[in-house]
């Protein structure tokens, strides 16, 4: 178990996709261990979500806190986005202290591959629905302020 350092806008795997997991790797011990690191270090951060890119790893795996019940996404897919969208304050553990509005459909259905290689689609909508797309978005190399109209400026966006 660890508390892995947290990627800071900037750096440059938070701005490209990241790699699909091969799906022979996910039973191994040092999958599991990462998985572990993660949902250890998105809980000492406070967040709701954390994407591997965040702790530096190219791959395409996510952890999602549903109700205090942490659960990986392993290469997601977005399959249905909404027509409604809503609009709400968002931040990101890799931009302390940067709060912005992004608008969002209210609802999606994902596919992804949770912790065990298994197969899942689920429609999710309201706050779930929401960290769904902003940790998929990392996973596209997208961050929460590239879906802000008006992004802050002093951040010199990359
Ligand atoms: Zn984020």
């Amino acid at each position: 178990m660890a508390i892995l350092p947290i990627t800071k806008l900037g750096h440059p795997i938070l701005r490209r996709p990241a790699q699909p997991v091969d799906l022979m790797t996910i039973n191994t011990k040092k999958f599991h261990a990462l998985m572990t690191d993660m949902i250890d270090t998105m809980y000492a951060a406070r967040g709701v979500g954390i994407a591997a890119p965040q702790v530096g790893v190219d791959l395409q795996l996510a952890i999602i806190n549903h109700s205090d019940t942490p659960f990986s996404i392993i290469n997601p897919r977005i399959l249905h986005r909404s027509f409604r969208s809503a609009t709400s304050e968002e931040g990101c553990l890799s931009l302390p202290g940067v709060f912005g509005s992004v608008r969002r459909p209210v609802s999606v259905t994902v596919s992804y591959i949770d912790h065990n290689g298994t197969e899942r689609t689920v429609e999710e909508s309201g706050l779930v629905a929401r960290v769904f797309q902003h940790e998929i978005d990392h996973l596209n190399g997208l961050l929460f302020i590239h879906r802000m109209k008006v992004p802050p400026k002093d951040l010199g966006v990359p």
